[in-house]
């Protein structure tokens, strides 16, 4: 996709990859889904068109996915094994690196903003478990019980996919498996920044943490290169190094940004058995936003104020806001 205008801004989201099949989609989801794209990627719009960071505009965009239940981050993540929700996030700022995450934690309303946090207050780039929620607690984060989390469609998800597992079947539907959401954007003074937040995958084992919150992985930005958020089977974005393996691609081979990352997503990971996807901006304000499943929820915004949104393998829906 083009590059944008010295001193214009873009904004990518997603909401994850392997999306619902579309026989089994129905209107009135599909535009739920587009709406829930359109609010965070206007969320995050404008912080941007008043000169606000890449930093701030993913924060906003985030929360704002975290809020909607239909994605798989705070309200509406998914459930492990144990039948428990463990959420993972992590932010980076393009233009010193900084970095900060958590994993394993269950009560932030906004996983984002603990990450944030920690980032911006810890002194460390990674918090897990307990001692996360603690620091959390300290900082004032707003807390939620878990009833706010709650929803009945990652509920039943978590049933069909353990009564699969004690029959032997393989789990084949993608939405099931796959979630996360994440932003990418690159502000008018061509600053980067990504943060990506999850519930990880249904069904993980209590303690298990995915590529979302590990910087490199799912999460990447530096201002000489890209940002990217990815979505999809974390263990093979931990394994390959999917973030930084895209910058690397850009710093040492020239490579295009949409080449970097449509070879990843399309010749790495999915090989490996990577399913999934990323989003990705870089510095000269191009976008990419390839995957190798069924679908991404995805969209983009510059500074023309059209959000552009998208599910599957088709053409973006536009429109100036709802
Ligand atoms: N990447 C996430 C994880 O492995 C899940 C997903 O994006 O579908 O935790």
């Amino acid at each position: 996709m083009t590059s944008t205008s010295d001193n214009d801004f873009v904004l990518a989201v997603h909401g994850g990859a392997g999306t619902i099949l579309r026989s089994k989609m129905t209107p009135e989801r599909e535009a739920a889904y587009h709406a829930g794209l359109r609010r965070a990627l206007e969320a995050g719009r404008v912080v941007l068109a008043d000169g606000g960071t890449a930093l701030d505009a993913v924060s906003a965009a985030v929360m704002a996915l975290e809020d909607e239940p239909l994605f798989n981050a705070g309200r509406g993540a998914v459930y492990t094994s144990a039948g428990k929700q463990e959420m993972d996030a992590a932010i980076m700022d393009g233009r010193d690196r900084s970095a900060g995450a958590i994993a394993g934690i269950c009560g932030p309303r906004n996983p984002i903003l603990a990450a944030r946090a920690v980032m911006e207050h810890s002194g460390h780039v990674f918090l897990i478990g307990d001692s996360a929620l603690r620091f959390c607690r300290e900082q004032g984060l707003a807390f939620e019980e878990p009833s706010y989390f709650y929803t009945e469609a990652r509920w039943q998800a978590l049933q069909e996919t353990l009564a699969m597992r004690r029959s032997g079947a393989e789990d084949q539907d993608e939405s099931r498996k796959h979630g996360t959401v994440g932003a990418v954007a690159r502000d008018r003074n061509g600053n980067l920044a990504a943060a990506t937040s999850t519930g990880g995958m249904t069904a993980k084992s209590p303690g298990r943490v995915g590529d979302s919150p590990v910087i490199g992985a799912g999460t990447w930005a530096d201002n000489e290169t890209c940002a990217v958020s990815g979505t999809g089977h974390g263990e093979i974005f931990i394994r390959y190094a999917a973030g930084h393996e895209i910058a690397s691609r850009l710093r040492y081979a020239g490579q295009s940004l949409e080449e970097a990352s449509r070879a990843v997503v399309v010749d790495v990971l999915a090989p490996a058995g990577g399913s999934g996807g990323v989003i990705a901006v870089d510095r000269t304000g191009a976008v990419s936003l390839p995957f190798n499943c069924s679908g991404m929820y995805r969209g983009y915004v510059r500074g023309d104020g059209i959000l552009r949104t998208a599910i599957y393998d088709e053409a973006f829906v536009e429109r100036q806001q709802d």
